[in-house]
């Protein structure tokens, strides 16, 4: 937008930011200070002059009552996708619709990805313009729409039930030029794992299609969407305070939190979901058929280099067994993939846990497996397990016949979320790594699914992990 554009926004005044009420000033390349106005909340930046050299405004946020914001009405739990409405989150402002002013949705596209999309543009490589070719890209099987998708206690309130398909149900408003895209995909493929190479499956030519374990599968990657008053409510605090937190304690991100309350829907820059599904898709939703499950979050260090810390990628692989043998006994398996590496406390925390734990007085042990990671991140967990179910719900899952977990906050969340299970399935003793028993044990003690024996607190001392005297550093 440039300066003078008759169509550029109306200043108004801004609600709930002190000191956003101040000037705003630039230095632009040439030296010269320009600024906005009090109350507004745009400044004009150097460095980057458009095609006929005029410098570009950016728009730092937006107000409700501001003249020509009028987001496309989304009715969050709608039944149809009609009453429900596109998510639109884009602030293009090229092409036949303004979306800056017509988007109905905070944040950007992509989950985590939205960051390279916007080096992307910056760079230069990627013309802001582009709009996708979605031709051909819908998924090949068919899910929902359930129930749940739009029952009253708003069962889905972290992704998007028509994200899959916004291609078929709202061509419309592509046709029409909004910028609008799926945050849902849906394929098939083959895959093959090697601990499930050795003939521990047999071929069936549907679900096992060779001898050597190549597994037929469907699965779905999905980016988070959130409906801020559910979210708010899942974690019982008000939507202000949620709205406020994101806003503060990322640096000041998405100002529209604070400043666009009618805007009920945001897109975090955070990773989502892999779904893999064996067997029909449609049997997660009917009752009749068995189901196993297993909620997996991600663990790069085991589920892909094979670190003997934990027991991530062997608990993964034997729900993959058990999944794929459920679906071969006429049934279906559900694996879910969760993007929230270290208990979502990333992978940076997670190492400097294992280093406090590894060089600790009297070795790392079962009894203070908990109190380092609480020591480095001031807390035991940020999974929050209250979001996860959504996407059980996304599927029409009514119950689970085999859950392969032993989390007791996955159990609760799953239960608490109207989903019964009706079996846990612990880890075989043989498939736990030597060095994960300290986890193993501490787990079991704190609460986690066992059939065996709940370790004492003089147990708990006993389990030592390796120290680093056998590693050379
Ligand atoms: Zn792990």
């Amino acid at each position: 937008m440039r300066i003078g554009d008759k169509d550029r926004l109306e200043k108004s005044p801004p609600m709930g930011i002190p000191g956003n009420q101040a000037n705003v000033k630039s230095t632009l390349d040439n030296g010269t200070i320009v600024g906005s106005s009090p109350g507004s909340a745009s400044f004009f930046t150097g460095g980057s002059p458009g095609k006929d050299g005029a410098i570009e405004r950016v728009i730092l946020t937006t107000y409700p009552t501001q003249s020509g914001i009028r987001p496309v009405p989304l009715n969050w739990g709608a039944s149809s996708s009609e009453e429900r409405g596109p998510v639109l989150a884009s602030r293009s402002q090229t092409g036949p619709i303004n979306n800056l002013k017509e988007r109905n949705a905070m944040g950007a596209y992509g989950g985590s990805y939205s960051v390279y999309h916007a080096l992307a543009v910056g760079s230069g490589a990627l013309q802001a313009t582009h709009r996708p070719d979605f031709t051909d890209t819908e998924p090949p099987v068919n899910i929902g729409p359930y129930p749940q998708w739009s029952e009253s206690d708003m069962k889905i309130v972290s992704m998007d039930p028509w994200g899959h398909i916004p291609q078929t149900v709202f061509k419309d408003y592509l046709d029409r030029g909004y910028d609008l895209r799926p945050t849902i995909a849906v394929t098939k493929a083959h895959m093959r794992l090697p601990e499930l190479a050795e003939g521990t499956l047999k071929q069936d030519g549907v679900i096992v299609l060779s001898e050597d374990g190549e597994i037929n599968v469907t699965k779905a990657a999905v980016e988070p969407v959130w409906w801020l008053p559910g979210i708010a409510s899942r974690f019982g605090i008000d939507e202000t305070k949620l709205r406020r937190a994101l806003f503060e304690d990322t640096g000041g991100m998405y100002p529209e939190l604070i400043t666009r309350p009618d805007m009920k829907v945001f897109l975090p820059p955070i990773g989502g979901l892999t779904i893999y599904v064996f067997g029909p898709m449609e049997y997660l939703a009917d009752p009749t058929k068995k189901l196993t499950v297993r909620v997996h979050d991600e663990c790069n260090g085991s589920d892909v280099f094979g670190s003997d810390i934990c027991t991530c990628r062997p608990y993964l692989i034997y729900g993959i067994q058990r999944c794929v043998e459920t679906a071969q006994k006429g049934g279906v398996g559900l694996i879910v993939y969760f993007r929230k590496e270290g208990r979502a406390l990333g992978e940076v925390t997670k190492f400097l846990v294992y280093n406090a734990r590894k060089r600790q007085a009297g070795g790392d042990r079962a009894s203070t497996y908990f109190q380092h990671t609480e020591n480095v991140a001031g807390v035991k967990d940020m999974r929050f397990q209250s979001l996860m179910p959504d996407v059980l719900h996304w599927l029409g899952v009514q119950k689970i016949d085999e859950m392969i977990s032993m989390s007791n906050m996955k159990y609760d969340a799953i239960v608490g979320a109207g989903i019964p299970i009706l079996e846990r399935v612990p880890i075989p003793d043989e498939m736990v790594p030597p060095d994960s028993q300290v986890e193993m044990v501490a787990k079991v003690a704190s609460g986690y699914f066992t059939q065996g024996h709940v370790p004492t607190e003089a147990e708990l001392n006993a389990v030592k992990g390796r120290t680093w005297d056998d590693i050379a550093h």
